[in-house]
């Protein structure tokens, strides 16, 4: 997504497109990690510093709440964020907290869930477990 592209997708959901807004949102973009709040933050203070942390995080909750940004959640660690391009699925090692990609397949909804409510929002999974270096760690022990 081109710059544009970013200052329109701002501006669709009502959030103005500030410089760090738009830095935040680029950021994401373009990375292939899933950054924490602080990376996020050094990261944007790196090409910007007159965005101050409180600034960041705020801008990056507007942008979980506007749907543009999601928030992968790490039990007991940073949460970690990904802006919403592809959708896709979340690998969480249980030892490192490492988030990877799972590419995306249509959840089906259960049978549970059908008395009267709705699912409108997509069923996203997360698959837990150890990742490739922990789990070759563990075999090593
Ligand atoms: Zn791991
Ligand atoms: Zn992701």
């Amino acid at each position: 997504m081109g710059s544009e592209a970013i200052k329109r997708s701002l501006e669709e959901i009502g959030l103005r497109c500030t410089p760090q807004r738009y830095a935040v949102m680029a950021f994401l973009m373009g990375c292939k990690e899933h950054p924490t709040a602080a990376e996020i933050f050094d990261a944007v203070n790196r090409v910007d510093s007159r965005s101050s942390r409180a600034t960041t995080y705020n801008n990056l909750r507007d942008l979980v709440q506007a749907g543009l940004v999601r928030e992968v959640a790490v039990e007991g660690r940073a949460a970690r964020f990904d802006a919403k391009g592809m959708r896709h699925h979340h690998f969480i090692c249980d030892r490192c907290g490492h988030v990877e990609d799972v590419k995306w397949y249509t959840v089906r909804k259960p049978a549970s869930l059908s008395l009267g409510k709705r699912v409108l929002r997509e069923c996203e999974v997360i698959f837990r477990g150890l990742c490739s270096k922990c789990a070759r760690r563990r075999a090593d022990r």
